[in-house]
């Protein structure tokens, strides 16, 4: 096996598991060194308990010992979001509100990937309560882009996505609202899903935009994305917007369905705003699957304009309400500075709260408020409703679409202070969110400058096991996810 432990895909460190060349805890034990080397230049994790991680991994160990494994995930470390709650530990959303918070249960996901018998390997960063592109918003630290520490990794899911691509973690979970997901996993180079929403449970997750919110991996391959996938998709009755589908076999299907697929170019993704670099690795990745037999056709997603301000309306009025809850009494940070009762509310809430959230809930009460929610929120998703109907009449001619995932590669920490700048940030990833619908995005090349580039797939409601193998057809005739940052 040519690449350290810790950059090794799931598929492989698994078949090794099972073949008995290594154990849980040997590779727990190599996770957990290279993290203590790079993680004071990265900075993803929030909080991690090493001694915990390696009881997981000798349970493991002891289970497969006693012909007991789990599955491809038995053993393997795995970091989550820090918004994804794990009974009995910390759980931040990287905001002061909630620094000491531990949570009293397990999200579904969390119980999941513990059946599966993965480990679960520390809490990692965000912008706080996901809200951002950069994770510069967050109250714990800014974390680094492996690839150039002096850029960001992306967000909000920027520490999932640097760990992932630091070699912290083997996989990785985020959350992604209008991009949080894709968006850090094309600036850092790895491959992600945002499964469709109501794919994979919302139970145990912080909200921020709950009609937006879908949890989805981080992984090294293709392979290893429908791996995790099987492992947290399907119907919960927790959540009440969990789907009642059948799961098919994801792996399997990433060989079963060959194509040729009818691929559709949207216009309106290769505008202005959009880096060379980023069109002509694009164009390249179009130009090779038409080499491999697949049609190819041009399409017109035509309320595409509107998506931001769609979003930017409807994701901070359902915040709006979701943070309401962290009032200092029942929930979160409790001023000491209160005059009475009323004060507790205001001070509590302006000092737990960073000012990215302050400007959301602010501009998600105001288009609630009356006299202005006809005029904003109810106008915003009745264009919603026509995003998604853009997307669902392309796919009459079509099977998925291609994009880029971020219009640039990652930009320098600092950069972006004006916030409309780091909304453009998500002009690709934002209209998926609000139809609705999966997407993935992979490495498609690097930039002059040696940054990574992600190219996205966007696939038809439910239809994640063909959305994973037009993925994997790219995949296999390149191999931009076998290259390493140098830390
Ligand atoms: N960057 C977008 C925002 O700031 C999306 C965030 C997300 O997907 N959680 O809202």
């Amino acid at each position: 096996m040519s690449a350290e432990l810790h950059y090794q895909t799931i598929a492989e460190l698994s078949a090794r598991l099972g073949r008995g060349e290594l154990t849980s805890v040997a590779l727990t034990q190599a996770v957990l060194a290279r993290t203590s080397a790079v993680e004071p230049r990265v900075g993803a994790f929030n909080s991690r308990d090493e001694a915990d991680a390696l009881r997981q991994a000798e349970a493991s160990d002891a289970r497969r010992a006693a012909g007991q494994a789990l599955g491809s995930l038995d053993g393997i470390p795995i970091g989550l979001k820090d918004v994804i709650a794990v009974r009995d530990q910390l759980l931040t959303a990287s905001s002061r509100m909630l620094a000491n918070f531990v949570s009293p249960y397990d999200a579904t996901v969390t119980q999941r990937l513990k059946s599966a018998g993965a480990v679960l390997w520390g809490r990692l960063n965000l912008d706080e309560f996901a809200m951002g592109s950069s994770t510069e918003n967050s109250a714990t630290q800014p974390t680094a882009n492996p690839w150039d520490l002096s850029c960001v990794p992306g967000g909000s899911s920027g520490g999932s996505a640097a760990a992932l691509a630091a070699g912290e973690a083997i996989a990785t979970l985020g959350s992604d609202t209008g991009g949080s997901i894709r968006q850090p996993s094309s600036l850092c180079g790895v491959v992600c899903l945002k499964p469709t929403y109501g794919l994979v449970s919302r139970y145990g997750l912080i909200a921020f935009a709950s009609s937006l919110d879908q949890i989805g991996p981080f992984t090294r391959t293709v392979e290893d994305a429908a791996l995790m996938l099987q492992a947290i998709a399907g119907h919960d009755e927790r959540d009440s917007t969990s789907f009642k589908t059948e799961i098919p076999d994801y792996r399997a299907a990433l060989t079963n369905k060959r194509g040729p697929w009818k691929l559709g170019i949207p216009k309106e993704y290769f505008g202005e705003g959009l880096d060379p670099e980023v069109g002509a690795a694009v164009e390249q990745a179009i130009a090779y699957y038409r080499e491999q037999g697949c049609e190819i056709v041009e399409v017109s997603l035509p309320h595409t304009e509107y998506c931001l301000d769609a979003y930017y309306v409807i994701a901070t009025a359902e915040a709006s309400s979701n943070l309401a809850r962290y009032d200092g009494i029942r929930y979160g940070h409790r001023s000491r500075q209160a005059s009475d009762v009323v004060d507790l509310y205001f001070q509590s809430r302006a000092e737990g709260f960073g000012e990215e959230v302050k400007r959301r809930i602010i501009l998600g009460t105001y288009v609630l408020s009356s006299g202005y929610y006809d005029a904003y929120y109810l106008r915003a998703q009745k264009v919603r409703t026509l995003i998604r109907q853009d997307f669902l009449s392309a796919y009459q001619q079509v099977d998925a679409l291609i994009t880029p995932t971020s219009p640039t590669p990652a930009f320098r920490r600092g950069a972006k202070a004006d916030p409309l700048a780091l909304y453009l940030c998500d002009i690709y990833t934002i209209g998926v969110n609000l139809a609705g619908l999966p997407a993935i995005s992979l490495p498609c090349g690097f930039s002059s400058a040696g940054l990574p580039i992600g190219l996205q797939l966007i696939g038809q409601p439910f239809a994640e096991a063909e959305l994973l193998a037009i993925a994997a057809a790219y995949e296999r005739g390149h191999d931009w996810h076998q290259r390493h940052p140098q830390l």
